[in-house]
């Protein structure tokens, strides 16, 4: 980790804990917050708990992303969420191009900075992924994927953007990219960024995500180039949401 970015610990709790235990895993990070003030702590639950978790953790650290939206403001868009819905709903961060969105929902490089473009516009930050499936790993082809990934939303990143490395084959696997594969693909990142506009990549937050567990974070969050965690599976829980923080906070 580098000091000139904050460490930054997302858990994205997918499609779990859409009711009541999800305000109270909320309320659970409260205090796990307060042990961790040098990290910053973003949750992702679903779209029916949005605001509810938003009001349990007021006057804490945590901030609340959403996990997708539609990219436009308002309109006949059945079954759709707009940025300024999610604003309204306590969001200041939103996940977009999620695997799982691009594999069962159609989303592609287009669409994902079309939301880049979106999110930002409405005053909220993207959290953008990016990453390899295991057939383009095992051709060989994980630096030009994500780079022509990164490529499609370059233009638009402020210099407090944050990219979300998460190869597919590690999401929810509990394979886990070791700490010198994830590095490689994150200084690429970077130096991708840098050469983009000077000054970007030192800037921008890349996290690590797939398979993140309390007993894995450490040494991926050692790395010199990975600024944080996008949790899925393990932020379900507040005991190991709370020692990936806790990992991060010794690092920071
Ligand atoms: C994710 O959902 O973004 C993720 C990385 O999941 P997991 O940690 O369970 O692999």
């Amino acid at each position: 980790m580098n000091n000139a970015r904050n460490p930054l610990i997302a858990g994205n709790w997918q499609m779990y804990k859409g009711g009541l235990q999800g305000v109270e895993l909320a309320g659970a990070l409260v205090g796990i917050a307060r042990e961790v003030p040098n990290v910053d702590l973003v949750i992702a639950p679903p779209f029916t708990v949005l605001a509810a978790c938003a009001h349990e953790v007021e006057g804490s650290s945590i901030a609340i992303a959403a996990q997708n939206f539609y990219p436009k403001n308002e309109g006949a868009f059945t079954g759709e969420v707009s940025a300024p819905m999610l604003k309204d709903s306590g969001c200041t961060w939103v996940i977009v191009g999620h695997s799982e969105r691009r594999q069962y929902f159609g989303e592609t490089d287009a669409t994902v900075a079309e939301r880049v473009q979106a999110a930002i516009a409405a005053g909220l930050e993207p959290i953008v992924c990016v990453g390899e499936t295991l057939a383009e790993r095992e051709s060989g082809q994980t630096l030009a994927v994500v780079n022509r990934q990164v490529s499609a939303f370059i233009n638009l990143l402020t210099h407090h953007a944050v990219i979300a490395y998460e190869p597919v084959w590690a999401i929810g696997t509990g394979k886990t990219a070791g700490p010198n594969e994830a590095e490689e693909v994150h200084a690429a990142i970077r130096a991708q960024l840098d050469k983009h506009r000077s000054g970007l990549g030192t800037t921008t937050r890349i996290l690590y995500g797939g398979s993140v567990k309390a007993d894995n974070a450490a040494a991926l969050l050692a790395c010199p180039n990975v600024d944080g965690a996008l949790v899925g599976g393990a932020s379900l829980d507040a005991n190991t949401f709370g020692a990936i923080a806790r990992a991060a906070q010794t690092l920071a």
